[in-house]
């Protein structure tokens, strides 16, 4: 969309002359479609889950003199309202993240330790679906700001890693210092996602396979919570993938300066 939205005011100075002003609002016009998007997507992702929810109470209410229906649907409503959480729970992430822009409270982190959590997290998920996870290096790096961020951002790549594979392949994380960043690599032998569509994944909402997604639990959100964790501490996330064979996804942070890491260790 390359329409320009300019505003336009006209006033006549003295008898002869009138002035002309012409404002561009074509930045703020595309960030008020931009919030009024975002607020529909929310809207329709969190009705889905809060009418499923209506439904099975009704259900469950008529069901309760048959113990294994009154069984299934309130297992049905635990993952309704999981599911329903999950996706509060991002969103609320997802804002404050947008809202502050950058890091509040920051020290200094080893990435060894932000890579190890990540796994740890995703670890019982990858033995159920037999996939192995391989970390490798960052010894040495460091970086300075939030950890908890940092593990979010690296927990999303893995969880992705593991959620987008067939079993038994395997899930590799890498740490690399070059040049003042550190780069931290998630690869998979998953499915890949399509050329065209590369550039979209970081966008909130926005699923390949919408059924894969949500089947796996997914919001939507993920990889738009690591894009924004990541710029907020200077840094940024690319992905590469060749369709069939697997995904690449690279973090890249500022390093931090080794006077600084020599006073904190
Ligand atoms: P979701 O909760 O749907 O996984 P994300 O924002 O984390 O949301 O990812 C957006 C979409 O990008 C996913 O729905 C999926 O289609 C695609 N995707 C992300 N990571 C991978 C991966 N490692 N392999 C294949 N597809 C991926």
């Amino acid at each position: 969309d390359t329409q320009l939205h300019l505003r336009v005011t006209v006033s006549r100075v003295g008898r002869r002359d009138i002035l002309l002003v012409a404002e561009d609002h074509t930045e703020s016009h595309r960030l008020e479609e931009v919030r009024r998007d975002f607020l529909a997507n929310v809207s329709h992702e969190l009705k889905t889950p809060i009418s499923a929810i209506g439904l099975l109470a009704e259900a469950l209410e008529s069901a309760s003199d048959e113990p294994e229906q009154v069984r299934r649907f309130a297992e049905q409503l635990t993952a309704e309202s999981e599911r329903l959480s999950r996706i509060t729970r991002d969103i609320i992430e997802l804002s404050r993240l947008q809202a502050t822009g950058s890091v509040t409270t920051a020290r200094l982190v080893g990435v060894r330790d932000v890579v190890a959590a990540a796994v740890e997290r995703n670890q019982v998920l990858a033995d159920a679906n037999r996939i192995e996870i391989v970390a490798r290096g960052g010894k040495k790096a460091f970086v300075y700001g939030d950890e908890r961020l940092l593990v979010a951002a690296v927990d999303n790549l893995v969880s992705n890693a593991v959620r987008y594979s067939p079993g038994g392949s395997q899930v590799g994380i890498g740490v690399r210092r070059v040049e003042g960043v550190v780069e931290i690599t998630v690869t998979d032998q998953g499915e890949g996602i399509p050329a065209a569509d590369l550039d979209r994944v970081f966008e909130r909402f926005f699923r390949v396979d919408d059924a894969r997604s949500r089947s796996t639990g997914g919001t939507g959100l993920g990889l738009s919570i690591v894009k924004h964790a990541v710029q907020n501490h200077g840094g940024d996330v690319r992905a590469w993938s060749s369709p069939g064979h697997g995904s690449t996804f690279t973090i890249r942070l500022p390093e931090a300066e080794p006077a600084t890491a020599g006073s904190d260790a």
